[in-house]
């Protein structure tokens, strides 16, 4: 039997959709719809306020890199460029009202930006108490406002897409714990001779790299949860990476280590970010690239991991496996370049998880814009997994042909409403507005020169 963790609760989430690019929702949703459904009466362990302190950054990161990216300067509602087209300045008007007036009550279960980081100094307190510094502080930490903040922010990328946002160093520290504690319960659970299950959607920043910020990710949370693994006595490891975009920092960090065997699939065109993941660019069956097209279909995406994943995995034979579950793949998705749907991008995920069933998983989450449709697939797949290594059936209307069709009632549910009726499977019903098909350009082919450029 498996030993099933989850890190997730309306602490973590509600800090975790400080990053910009979840709108402000996407956490909450998925941590809301999750408990709707009853999943964590099903998990064997949940986390719910884990936080990683300075130093097990700096174990990849530089140390300049993670000063900056944690100075308490940016432990407060900052101010953006008021420049509506970059779109950060609406969470910075969420941030002001929210903190000012109380807004967000029954959100997510904390008054105000100043009770959250209240309730987060508690927690990190235990970790470093000395760490502690009074709310409303004005002091200066050195590089506030100063020339020489802003050619440290462009060293490290802190701008663009990777803008300072209100309670970054929050943001970081609870994000990362979530994934780093996932790595003491699979060691405490291995001890036992359990198949050790973890699950941290907020995680897997796969684009962070030792001192810079790329791609909306800050730091490389994988990155660091496989050194920690590695360090406890972890032999092999294979990362595996189904997002939309190549895993070019956690490949750039294991590119030299046979014991770290990194596979990312992706698509890969020119000017596509982050413009990394050539076939060419792989090396041996330890770093593996598997570049595709547009318009990538479930079925494609099968026979890809039946045909290659699988394999190269098998001849890797880790004792972890993690894995990357970005949604940015997914139909429905802004990016709208494959049309991968929830079902078979489940599917494809636990088909790895069966076939290797001697290693432990950590599942992480990673890209998807859409925040209804990447609620909807983190509540599947977490559903899915206790269905089918806990032998629980959380989900009773959602296993077979009688799926449910409409999203429970719950204090989100406005969200779904509207365009999407409320449904479930907006996304995949055919005929209707929202299932677009593309034209699948990846062919039979490519797999064949994978699996002759591979030796399977
Ligand atoms: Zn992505």
């Amino acid at each position: 039997m498996s030993y099933v963790a989850i890190a997730t609760s309306p602490f973590q989430s509600a800090v975790a959709d400080l990053l910009p690019c979840n709108k402000y929702l996407k956490s909450r949703l998925t941590h809301a719809l999750i408990e709707v459904y009853g999943l964590l009466d099903h998990v064997d362990e949940c986390i719910v306020d884990a936080v990683a302190h300075r130093d097990q950054l700096v174990q990849f990161h530089q140390r300049e890199y993670v000063d900056t990216v944690l100075n308490e300067q940016h432990n407060r509602v900052q101010l953006y460029d008021s420049d509506g087209e970059t779109g950060w300045n609406y969470l910075n008007g969420v941030a002001l009202e929210w903190g000012e007036t109380g807004e967000g009550v029954d959100q997510c279960g904390f008054d105000s930006w100043k009770e959250l980081f209240q309730y987060y100094l508690r927690v990190s307190d235990e970790i470093t108490p000395s760490r502690k510094r009074p709310l409303d502080s004005d002091d200066d930490d050195g590089i506030s406002g100063s020339e020489a903040k802003e050619e440290a922010l462009k060293v490290f990328n802190l701008e663009g897409d990777c803008p300072i946002f209100s309670y970054l160093p929050m943001y970081v520290r609870t994000v990362t714990g979530a994934t780093l504690q996932l790595a003491d319960c699979l060691l405490r659970k291995a001890a036992l001779d359990k198949r050790f299950i973890g699950m941290n959607w907020d995680g897997g920043r796969h684009h962070a790299s030792k001192g810079k910020a790329s791609g909306f990710c800050y730091v490389n949370d994988i990155v660091l949860l496989i050194q920690k693994l590695r360090k406890q006595g972890t032999g092999k490891v294979t990362y595996l990476d189904f997002d939309l975009h190549h895993g070019d920092g956690v490949e750039r960090a294991f590119k030299f280590t046979k014991k770290v065997q990194t596979i990312s699939l992706h698509l890969y065109e020119p000017g596509f970010f982050p413009c990394t993941g050539s076939l060419e660019g792989s090396s041996g069956f330890d770093t593996v690239n598997l570049p595709l097209q547009h318009g990538l279909t479930d079925s494609f995406l099968q026979g890809l991991v039946d045909q290659v994943v699988n394999p190269l995995i098998q001849r890797h034979g880790p004792e972890v496996i993690v894995i990357q579950c970005g949604g940015d793949g997914l139909l429905g998705d802004t990016f709208h370049e494959w049309q991968l749907s929830i079902r078979g991008l489940t599917k494809c995920i636990l088909d790895v998880m069966s076939h290797s069933t001697q290693a432990h998983v950590i599942l992480l989450g990673g890209g998807g814009y859409n925040p209804t449709l990447m609620s909807r697939f983190y509540t599947y797949l977490t559903g899915r997994i206790l269905h089918q290594f806990k032998n629980t059936d959380p989900f009773p209307g959602m296993n077979g042909a009688q799926e449910e069709s409409l999203i429970r009632d719950h204090k989100y549910i406005e969200c779904y409403g509207d365009d999407e009726h409320y449904k479930f499977w907006v996304y995949s019903i055919q005929g209707s507005q929202k299932h677009r098909t593309l034209r699948e350009e990846n062919t039979t082919d490519q797999i064949d020169k994978f699996i002759k450029f591979y030796s399977i």
